[in-house]
């Protein structure tokens, strides 16, 4: 039976870390870092999501809040409402939901809020930074929590290893590559164009897996090899409404790690989003850069 990568453990005490740092700074300094959701129209997912992300926030100690603007708001004004926001020196974070309006270019708005407030990581400036290698900088929260689910569990030299991501969105499969590359790991990133030949030869070479492709159980576990340790990062609802990851079911058998789904990547998600809120704000308000090893949080 595999080890099991179980996300809440790490993930709490993440949490317990910012709830410190957070006290620490309002002793010290009088202020508390503050967060700003912003969700356009209704949609009960992201809803579900936002109210699990401001309780966490509100738990550590975070000033948290969530602004709704309605469904038909215009882009124009939607953006003024955005700047009057970051105008706001209280604010050292600010997230906004997808899914966006049909139709509103997802860049043009994400580019809206300053890389400095981008406690999701995914500014292009940030993810820019990231493939530099830059280190004091927010990382995209799904790919942070892939790698450190790995290292919290003492997978964490990655020199001579091979990595295979499934999956390549900029926020979540490739930037996963960039953050186990820096790592010095050989990596290999595969996706729709890849043939089923490559991805069964990919996978059997490979000694870390991280699957993110959104397509429920389409990693079966003929296709993994028995040392590998694997990240399941999918977040798939099956039809009588359970979670499912992109691993298949069964796989515990065959890998000597995994992570579970849920209770896996999800938890330490929403932690590290905390943690870059902390990073934003010791950033701009005291000029300094943080650095967050999970590690050394064990
Ligand atoms: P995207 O849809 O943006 O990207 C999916 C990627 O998977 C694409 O690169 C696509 O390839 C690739 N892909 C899709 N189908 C296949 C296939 N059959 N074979 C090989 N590659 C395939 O999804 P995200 O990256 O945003 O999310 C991926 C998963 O992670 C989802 O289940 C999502 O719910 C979950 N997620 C979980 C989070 C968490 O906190 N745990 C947070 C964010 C996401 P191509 O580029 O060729 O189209």
């Amino acid at each position: 039976m595999a080890l099991m990568l179980d996300g809440r453990e790490p993930a709490r005490r993440i949490r317990a870390w910012v709830a410190e740092s957070v006290e620490a700074l309002k002793k010290k300094h009088g202020w508390t870092p503050g967060l700003v959701t912003v969700q356009i129209g209704e949609n009960p997912a992201a809803a579900r999501y936002v109210r699990g992300q401001l309780k966490a926030c509100t738990d550590a100690g975070i000033d948290a809040k969530l602004v709704r603007f309605p469904a038909d708001i215009s882009k124009e004004n939607f953006l003024r409402e955005l700047a009057f926001i970051d105008r706001d020196p209280n604010v050292d974070g600010i997230i906004v939901q997808t899914p966006l309006p049909d139709g509103w270019p997802s860049d043009e708005i994400l580019s809206a809020i300053p890389s400095s407030k981008d406690v999701e990581g995914v500014h292009p400036e940030n993810l820019g930074r990231l493939y530099l290698g830059e280190k004091k900088i927010p990382f995209p929260c799904t790919a942070w929590a892939a790698v450190s689910l790995l290292e919290w569990y003492g997978r964490s030299s990655f020199e001579w290893k091979n990595c295979a991501i499934v999956g390549r969105s900029p926020n979540v499969g490739r930037a996963s590559a960039l953050l186990l590359m820096h790592r010095q790991a050989t990596i290999t990133v595969c996706h729709t164009r890849t043939s089923p030949e490559q991805l069964r030869e990919t996978l059997s070479l490979a000694d870390v897996l991280i699957v993110a492709t959104g397509v429920p159980g389409m990693i079966k576990p003929d296709l993994l090899p028995r040392r590998a340790w694997v990240v399941d990062i999918g977040i798939n609802v099956t039809k009588d409404g359970k979670l499912m990851g992109d691993v298949a079911p069964g796989a515990e058998d065959y890998v000597e790690a995994i992570t579970p789904v849920p209770g896996g990547v999800g938890p330490m998600t929403v932690s590290l989003l905390l943690a870059n809120l902390l990073l934003c704000a010791t950033k701009r308000r005291l000029g300094e850069s943080l650095t967050l090893d999970v590690r050394k949080l064990r």
